[in-house]
């Protein structure tokens, strides 16, 4: 194991273009729950029932089920970077890392200090107007604290929606995303199952050919079988920090 992370050292100090892409795994350390892992929400409610609920369909047909659903699960109180995020921002500022590709809507990697992310699934601190031509938005807070189950805008009375991809919606930054995947030299994966679509697809569309992948993960990923190196963690933040220690 200690072999594994000196070559991972060794990856990172000579690549001149290594881009991270990180999922919900990343974020348990910070006290938010993935969906596939042990305490998942696919686990403890069933994927199934979250695809239908976390559902564009039902947004609009249902919206207070919707938000029943939603106000429960991610309206999530203040949370704070885990040292893996901040570890990330600092390779960043060093010049190991060029960007962060995540799926997490937590927005913690921004908070950590990171400059150059690039979120595909939104994020949840932000709600938007879905009322035409409005541009009203709020953040969290103002959800939270909003008389009934289902905000509306201030200015135009319309149904406000979370800045989050729903199920039956495209990811955002599709193309940002893919081009930065494919252009990486090393590909440093953290805290992801790779089993969600499309951003899945890009990492195995990097895998043809000779490259280096890193995955760096609790339990197996859909593309294990493409890595350069798997490190199968319990804590990223102790592993990533090993790492930087063998940085030069
Ligand atoms: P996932 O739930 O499919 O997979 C997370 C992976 O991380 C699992 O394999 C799990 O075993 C692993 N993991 C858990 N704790 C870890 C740790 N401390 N260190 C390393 N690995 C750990 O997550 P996903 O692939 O990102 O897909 C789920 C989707 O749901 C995402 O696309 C995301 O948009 C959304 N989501 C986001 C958040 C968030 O913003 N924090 C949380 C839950 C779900």
């Amino acid at each position: 194991e200690e072999q594994k992370l000196t070559r991972v050292a060794e990856l990172l100090a000579s690549s001149r273009n290594t881009v991270v892409v990180t999922g919900a795994g990343i974020s348990t350390e910070a006290g938010i729950p993935d969906f596939r892992g042990e305490k998942g929400i696919y686990r403890t409610l069933g994927e199934q029932k979250v695809t239908a609920l976390l559902n564009i369909n039902a947004f609009r047909k249902r919206p207070r089920e919707f938000y029943e659903f939603y106000r429960r699960y991610f309206l999530l109180p203040e949370v704070k970077p885990s040292r893996a995020h901040l570890l990330l921002a600092d390779l960043e500022k060093k010049g190991i890392i060029k960007a962060v590709v995540t799926q997490n809507i937590d927005n913690l990697h921004q908070m950590a200090g990171s400059k150059r992310v690039i979120p595909v699934h939104g994020r949840a601190d932000r709600f938007l107007c879905t009322g035409i031509g409005c541009r009203f938005e709020s953040d969290a807070g103002y959800v939270r604290d909003y008389p009934d189950l289902v905000p509306k805008c201030p200015e135009c009375g319309n149904i406000l929606r979370p800045d989050v991809v729903l199920f039956g919606e495209p990811i955002q930054n599709h193309r940002l995303a893919r081009d930065t995947i494919l252009a990486a030299q090393v590909l440093l994966v953290i805290g992801s199952s790779l089993t969600v679509y499309p951003l899945a697809g890009f990492v195995s569309e990097y895998c043809t050919g000779d490259r280096t992948m890193i995955i760096i993960n609790k339990g197996p990923t859909a593309l294990d079988y493409a890595a350069t190196l798997k490190l199968d963690v319990e804590s990223t933040a102790e592993v990533l920090e090993k790492i930087a220690r063998n940085l030069p």
